[in-house]
């Protein structure tokens, strides 16, 4: 039963879209040089940065408001290139497992079909997280269980309601977990069959690409919408030859990005010498057999990926985008974050699905893709708080082709501006601007967060957002949405021992590399 969404949870009217003058800031442009921090006035007119100096003028003609800048540091907005908002409402709901049997209690397909009031509440939600986390822009491959235009509409227009700037996409798979999960197929009861794979859609469900297909047409943004759209198969495995190349095709006919998971998990590089033998056992030789590598592709994860896969990547300017919190949480390793860079790869970075990572904090993301060099043992020979950064900005714009847009505070870019709070103790002394976000920065210090020119936190109190109307509407749908996921878990309880026992023979198969440290 359809609901009509509710204004509740929004804040009419906040948007203002003047002009705004910010007296005196310290600001680090990663796309400087050196990336020292300088101290300059920033003007904002009509969403873009105007001018950046000393003493700047206040512009003549029509009213601007001036902010005493003498107290922020000025990055540009967090930019999540990885992201799932449909699980947002399990976030705290897992401990560390794996992959594999995360996704069996996670995926919207295990669960009945959400009403239109949840999924509306849950990317407002998930939009908060992020925007108190200084993220400006983000990659939300979005799965919708069934695909319906009526719900990718819900969601596009509450990214709209929070001001946030998204590059949704709607994942599309064809292919079940009993063909993807080696071994599976052969200690699976029969019974459980249809478990692990999922129910089939109910009567009347349109047909997928179809579908997606009017999505991308009836909901095609307008110029200057934040919220813009990309064409997103799940992965090499998950999808057949064929939707893969209708996808292809249905991204380049739109000249839209193309977005996918990529080598996620041990247990998937053992299960991608077979599906991919022809092509040896590699995905990323795959893509290419299918005319889907380049520029307009942007591949997330990528923790087991052979240099030949990485030197493929680079050659073809495909993009890369890195999750390290994630992928350790489920199990998965760490992608060598020192060796793609070293081979061309300009990396991005996510916070990925909210149940499985389970922060949208790219503070955190920032920290953990340096540290986690350490474990090479090596020192000084990078990556350092300056790559950080970098990835978590201009080269997360990269990763979604917005690189031209934002990612820098320089002139002629759209004002998507985080402005931390130099008062906190975290940046007392101010030694090192880069290293103190990157190492010391947890989050606390996000005080205002500017996008497209318009304030969408002021204060540390978001603007767009009715955050206590949010948490009472939120509060009166958790019930049912527990109970429902209950059942989910209780299914998937049933399969552990089979997914488990695919895991340990998975492990037993060697896949000539490894992305694990210790035991
Ligand atoms: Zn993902």
């Amino acid at each position: 039963m359809a609901e009509a969404p509710t204004g509740i949870g929004s804040k009419p009217g906040w948007a203002t879209g003047g002009k705004t003058l910010v007296r005196k800031a310290t600001i680090v442009d990663p796309g400087t040089d050196d990336g020292r921090p300088f101290i300059a006035d920033i003007l904002v007119e009509k969403g873009r940065i105007t001018a950046i100096g000393p003493d700047l003028a206040v512009p003549s003609e029509g009213s601007a408001e001036t902010i005493d800048g003498s107290s922020l540091l000025a990055i540009p907005g967090l930019v999540n290139a990885h992201y799932h908002s449909h699980d947002v409402l399990l976030k705290g709901a897992f401990d560390v497992m794996s992959l594999e049997r995360w996704a069996m209690r996670a995926l919207p397909r295990f669960f009945p079909p959400r009403s239109d009031r949840e999924l509306r509440l849950r990317t407002l939600v998930g939009a908060a997280e992020c925007l108190r986390g200084g993220i400006t822009t983000v990659q939300d491959m979005l799965s919708l269980w069934p695909l319906t235009s009526r719900q990718a509409e819900i969601v596009r227009d509450a990214y709209r309601e929070a001001g946030i700037r998204v590059v949704l996409g709607i994942q599309l798979a064809d292919t079940g977990p009993i063909d993807t999960i080696p071994y599976l197929r052969d200690i699976l009861p029969p019974d459980l069959t249809g478990l692990v794979n999922g129910p089939p859609p109910p009567p009347g469900t349109p047909v997928p690409v179809a579908e997606l297909e009017r999505i991308l047409v009836d909901l095609a943004p307008s110029p200057g919408d934040l919220v813009t759209w990309g064409v997103c198969p799940s992965s090499p495995e998950r999808c057949s030859g064929a939707l893969l190349e209708q996808l292809r095709d249905i991204a380049r006919s739109l000249g839209s990005r193309l977005f996918s998971h990529i080598a996620i998990s041990r247990v998937e590089a053992v299960g991608a010498q077979r599906l991919f033998e022809a092509f040896g056992g590699s995905p990323v030789r795959y893509l290419e057999g299918l005319g889907l590598l380049g520029p307009d592709l942007t591949l997330a994860h990528g923790v087991w990926l052979d240099d030949a896969d990485v030197e493929l990547l680079a050659r073809s300017a495909t993009r890369l985008v890195m999750n390290p919190m994630s992928n350790l949480k489920t199990r998965n390793g760490i992608a060598p974050f020192r060796t793609y860079a070293r081979a061309g790869l300009r990396l991005g970075l996510g916070c990925d699905n909210c149940s499985c990572s389970d922060a949208q904090n790219m503070f955190q993301a920032m920290k953990f893709s340096v540290l986690l060099s350490g474990i090479a043992g090596r020192t000084d020979d990078g990556p350092t708080a300056v790559d950080a950064l970098r990835a978590a900005t201009l080269d997360g714009a990269f990763a979604l082709g917005l690189e031209k847009l934002v990612g820098r505070i320089a002139v002629g870019y759209r004002a998507d501006i985080t402005f931390l709070d130099l008062k906190d103790p975290v940046f007392r002394p101010l030694n090192n601007a880069t290293r103190q976000i990157v190492y010391g920065e947890g989050g606390r210090g996000v005080s205002a967060v500017m996008i497209d020119g318009t304030f969408v936190v002021r204060d540390r109190r978001l603007m767009s957002i009715d955050e206590d109307a949010l948490a009472e509407e939120l509060a009166g749908i958790m019930p049912a949405f527990r109970r429902d996921a209950e059942v989910v878990f209780a299914r998937a309880g049933k399969l552990d021992p089979y997914l488990t026992r695919a895991e340990e023979l998975s492990w037993g198969v060697d896949v000539r590399m490894t992305r694990m440290a210790c035991t």
